[in-house]
C-alpha cells in the first residue's frame, strides 16, 4: 500500500465537496483585534453575577460521565413556563442558528423552497443552501418595511415550505408589525418562521399571534436566542416556540444529546434573572436613542431600530473608507455595503456608553 502523508503532496486526492456547496462563501464577520467591538450584536454587558454563581454551583453537581437529559426537560419546562405554553411546544438547540438548521432539515431539502425578503439576516439564505433548500426571494421596500404585494408574488411563484421573517430585522433594525406578520401568515402555504433574535427589544412579538389563534396560527414558529439580550452568546443556546408537531419534526433531525448538561443548566438558571435582563434591555435602548440622536447631527442616513443595533449610510464618504477609519481608531462595526439592497451601509451594535462615545467620536472624525 502507498504511504499516504497527512495532507502532504503525495497524499491521495480527496473528493470535492458537494457541488452546490462549493460556491458558498461561508459566513464571515471580520475578526479584527480592536478595543471596541460593535460588529456582532452581542450584549456589551456580562451576565448577572448571581447567574454565574448559580451556574458554578450547578456545574459542580453534574454527572459528567453520563449523557445529559436527552429531552432537556428541565430547560424546556422552564422556557415553557416563561412563555405560558406546554413543554411540548419548545425545542432547544445550540444557538438559534441550529434551530433554523433543524427547521430547514425537517421541512426543507432539494424538493422544497424557502422564501425570504431581503435585505434580511444572511444566515436564512446560507443555512437554506447548506441544507440543499432552494431559495425564493423578494425585496423589502425602500424603507425596509415588508411589501405585502411582493410577499404574495413570491409565495404564489414558489409555493414555499418555509417562509422566513426576521423581526426586528437584522441588519435593518425595524420590527414587522403584528398586522404585517398576520397578513403573511395568511398567505403562506407552509411554515412561517419568525426569527425574533432581538425580540426583547421590540414592541410586539409573533408569540401573541400563536396565543390569540392557536388553531389558525399552528404554522407560525417563533425563534429566540440567549445570545443577545441574555448576555449569553458564549453559551450557544436558542429555542423555538411552536406547535408540538413542529417540535417533533425538529427532534427527528437533531443529533442525540446535542444539548450538553452545562448548557441546559445555564439556560434554565438564566430564567431566574428576568428582571436583570429587562434592565439591560432598557439601558441598551437608552444608549441606542443617544446614538440615533448623534446620527441626526452627522452626514449619515439612518433608520429607526427596534433592536440593539443601528443601520446607517454615510452620505459624503464611501462606507468602506469609513469602516477603515473606524478600525484605525480601534472601533469595529459591520460592513454591510456589499449585501443585497444595502449599498453604502454600515451597522453598529449598541455598546457600553464609553464604547458608543468612542464610536461616535471616530465616526465624527471620519466624516469631518
Ligand atoms: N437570528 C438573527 C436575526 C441573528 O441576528 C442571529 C445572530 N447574529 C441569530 C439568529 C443567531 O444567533 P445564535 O445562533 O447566536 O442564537
Amino acid at each position: 500500500m502507498d504511504e499516504v502523508g497527512p495532507g502532504g503532496p503525495s497524499g491521495r486526492a480527496l473528493p470535492p465537496v458537494r457541488p452546490d456547496l462549493s460556491a458558498l462563501d461561508g459566513y464571515h464577520s471580520a475578526q479584527v483585534d480592536v478595543e471596541v467591538r460593535l460588529n456582532t450584536n452581542e450584549s456589551p454587558l456580562p451576565p448577572p453575577s448571581g447567574w454565574i454563581e448559580a451556574l458554578t454551583a450547578a456545574v459542580a453537581d453534574i454527572e459528567f460521565n453520563r449523557y445529559p437529559d436527552r429531552q432537556a426537560l428541565g430547560l424546556r419546562g422552564a422556557l415553557a413556563d416563561s412563555h405560558g405554553v406546554g413543554v411540548d411546544e419548545i425545542f432547544c438547540a445550540n444557538g438559534s442558528n441550529e434551530v433554523l438548521q433543524c427547521l430547514l432539515l425537517a421541512y426543507g431539502g432539494p424538493s422544497r423552497t424557502a422564501a425570504l425578503f431581503e435585505p434580511t439576516y444572511t444566515l436564512h439564505r446560507h443555512i437554506s443552501r447548506i441544507t440543499g433548500t432552494p431559495v425564493a426571494t423578494g425585496p423589502r421596500r425602500a424603507d425596509f418595511a415588508l411589501d405585502l404585494d411582493v410577499v404574495a408574488e413570491v409565495v404564489a411563484g414558489s409555493d414555499p415550505a418555509l417562509t422566513f421573517l426576521c423581526s426586528p430585522n437584522n441588519p435593518t433594525g425595524r420590527a414587522d408589525s403584528l398586522d404585517e406578520i398576520t397578513a403573511v401568515a395568511g398567505m403562506v402555504p407552509g411554515i412561517l418562521v419568525v426569527d425574533e433574535a432581538y425580540g426583547q427589544f421590540a414592541p410586539s412579538s409573533a408569540l401573541a399571534l400563536r396565543g390569540s389563534d392557536p388553531a389558525g396560527m399552528r404554522h407560525v414558529v417563533v425563534v429566540r436566542t440567549f445570545s443577545k439580550t441574555w448576555s449569553m452568546a458564549g453559551t450557544r443556546l436558542g429555542y423555538l416556540v411552536a406547535d408540538p408537531e413542529v417540535v417533533r419534526a425538529c427532534e427527528l433531525v437533531a443529533l442525540p444529546y446535542h444539548l450538553d448538561a452545562a448548557k441546559q443548566e445555564a439556560g434554565r438558571l438564566a430564567l431566574d434573572f428576568v428582571a436583570e435582563m429587562n434592565a439591560r434591555v432598557a439601558a441598551i435602548a437608552e444608549e441606542r436613542g443617544r446614538i440615533a440622536a448623534a446620527f441626526a447631527e452627522l452626514p449619515v442616513e439612518t433608520w429607526p431600530s427596534d433592536a440593539n443595533f443601528l443601520l446607517f449610510r454615510p452620505t459624503g464618504k464611501a462606507a468602506t473608507a469609513v469602516w477603515s477609519d473606524l478600525v484605525s481608531a480601534s472601533v469595529l462595526v459591520r460592513d454591510c455595503s456589499a449585501w443585497p439592497g444595502l449599498t453604502g451601509c454600515l451597522r453598529v451594535t449598541v455598546g457600553l456608553p464609553e464604547e458608543n462615545d468612542r464610536f461616535l467620536a471616530a465616526l465624527t472624525e471620519s466624516l469631518r
